[in-house]
């Protein structure tokens, strides 16, 4: 083991890419062009992505081989290490064993480099010389202006102002990379001046710095765009992530019962679940997959399956997912990358047709579980993570209660070392929940595009 990470050896890396299309029980919805309502063609994407993420974006075809050079960049610091939380087990006293791979061990400290160093390799392929993207917490920029300095690619963020001002260290990061940051909403688009001009003091939200990193790639021949979750192309890329985990638990001689992620765009969940599933899906055993989300932007638990836009601006095309409403702000808490209005495309339709659950929590438990984490375990998890800490702590207590032991696995998708404002703020006593906006999300969803669902 210790012989191979010094060797950066990729033999040991998955070869492929796992495509859970090939093996779903029901087929995809189309996605739809937002001017005509019709089913889009590759032809219609071609000025934002290059062509090989396209056809991936499309294929449903089971296995997609990782190219080289990809997969070199992924031996930095893949495979990533599944761990059992034994400490964590006893402090519980629950009879549950609790599995956790762990991402935050990648340069960015996040899962992100998983497809952000696939894009970055797919763009430089295409020519392409520069990428304009958005990001909440600001993992995503992190992740992929580590990847434009790995292949060569000018990258520009528009980050989330909320993050922006929360988070200061994740934007020297990026800086440190190469990358421009600037905060969104932005006066260096037409839509960022236009919401400013509108509402000066807007937190911002990833739809509309989405819709901002959108304007930029279209305006420039240069630039392509690129998104960090959400799409199908981007839960492909996180499959190694999932593919280890089976091998890592056969490793250990046990199989999980139930497998926990948080979900903001649903890329995480997917990357650890989707090659569990797959299994399930062609005839193998069933486990409980639960994804978990914030209160303050539960789109799988309170939001509609329904056609929706991507961003804010209603630039993107038309998909059918969990929605919020692409105009819903949600509260400023700490979890940034868990606040889109939307849900991946295929992870929605699976919750849907109920091969997966999902769960909403506050921040304060979920800090909470971060911090005995952090204590019993050792790693300071990510603000994101905690959530998916939370459901795992609560199944472990679970099964003391029920008496009926389980194996929990659960994704550790990032380190919190540039949260440590939202910890302290935990431990003073200063951080609050906010309470579900309803209203705002029956106004939000009252704009939704009247697309037939049928
Ligand atoms: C971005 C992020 C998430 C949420 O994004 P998904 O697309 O749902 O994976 C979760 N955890 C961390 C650490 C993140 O950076």
């Amino acid at each position: 083991m210790e012989r191979t990470k010094f060797l950066l050896d990729e033999d040991r890396l998955p070869r492929s890419w796992y495509n859970i299309v090939a093996d779903l029980p029901v087929p995809p919805a189309p996605v739809l062009h937002p001017g005509t309502g019709q089913p889009i063609g590759p032809a219609d994407l071609a000025p934002l992505f290059p062509m090989a993420l396209i056809g991936q974006e499309v294929s449903a075809e089971r296995e997609i081989e990782i190219p080289g050079p990809v997969r070199q960049a992924y031996a930095l610091y893949r495979p990533s290490p599944l761990l059992r939380a034994r400490r964590l087990e006893q402090a519980l006293q629950t009879p549950a064993h609790i599995y956790y791979k762990y991402e935050g061990a990648s340069p960015a400290g996040s899962h992100k480099p998983n497809t952000a160093i696939a894009q970055a390799f797919y763009n430089r392929e295409a020519g392409a010389r520069r990428i304009a993207t958005e990001t909440g917490a600001g993992q995503w920029g992190s992740a992929l202006a580590l990847a434009g300095a790995m292949f060569g690619l000018e990258v520009k963020v528009y980050m989330v102002r909320a993050s922006y001002d929360q988070k200061p260290y994740r934007r020297i990061l990026m800086e440190t990379y190469g990358a421009a940051v600037v905060p969104s909403p932005s006066p260096t688009t037409e839509y960022g001046r236009r919401v400013l001009a509108e509402h000066p003091d807007s937190p911002g939200s990833l739809g509309i710095a989405i819709s901002e990193a959108v304007e930029d790639a279209a305006g420039r021949d240069d630039t392509h765009y690129s998104l960090g979750s959400v799409l199908n192309h981007v839960l492909l890329h996180q499959t190694v992530v999932g593919q280890e985990s089976i091998e890592q638990m056969a490793l250990a001689g046990e199989e999980p019962d139930v497998i926990i992620a948080c979900a903001g765009g649903g890329s995480n969940l997917a990357g650890l679940t989707f090659p569990w599933l797959g299994r399930t899906f062609r005839g193998g055993r069933r486990q409980r997959v639960i994804a978990v989300e914030p209160e303050a932007a539960p789109s799988l638990t309170r939001g509609r399956y329904a056609y929706d836009f991507g961003d804010t601006a209603r630039l993107t095309p038309l998909v059918k997912m969990h929605t919020l409403g692409h105009d819903f702000v949600p509260a400023p808490i700490h979890a940034g990358g868990l606040r889109y209005h939307g849900m991946a495309p295929l992870v929605s339709l699976l919750k849907d047709h109920g091969d997966i659950e999902a769960r909403a929590v506050h921040q304060l438990p979920s800090f909470a579980a971060g911090i005995q984490f952090a204590r019993t375990e050792g790693i300071l998890p990510a603000p994101e993570s905690t959530h998916a800490i939370r459901v795992a702590i609560d199944e472990a207590l679970e099964a003391r209660e029920s008496g009926e032991p389980r194996v929990i696995l659960f994704n550790l998708s990032g380190h919190g070392h540039f949260d440590l404002s939202a910890y302290e703020q935990y431990l003073r006593g200063s951080l609050e929940d906010y309470e579900y906006a309803a209203e705002e999300v029956d106004r939000a969803l009252a704009a939704l595009p009247g697309v037939a669902t049928g």
